[in-house]
């Protein structure tokens, strides 16, 4: 019947704390549909799109951030 169901994975939200002014931010990750991609926190962490994702704290513009905890995905939230 041509009818394919494009499941689009759960987005994770990231929380980070800024190493400058100790703000926390969260930050939703799309991860695109492919294969061996990242489908909980714990794969998030070991895969590669972690150092891929820019992270910029709002209030200080600072760029270095201390992942705090993941949640989203499909299993495994905090
Ligand atoms: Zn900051």
């Amino acid at each position: 019947m041509g009818y394919a169901v494009l499941k689009s994975p759960t987005p994770f939200t990231l929380h980070i704390r800024c190493e400058n002014c100790m703000r926390d931010s969260e930050k939703v990750v799309q991860i695109p549909i492919g294969d061996d991609v990242p489908r909980d926190a714990e794969e998030l962490i070991e895969s590669v799109y972690l150092e891929s994702i820019p992270f910029r704290c709002q209030p200080c513009g600072s760029v270095i951030g201390r992942l705090v905890g993941i949640t989203g995905g499909n299993a495994y939230g905090y």
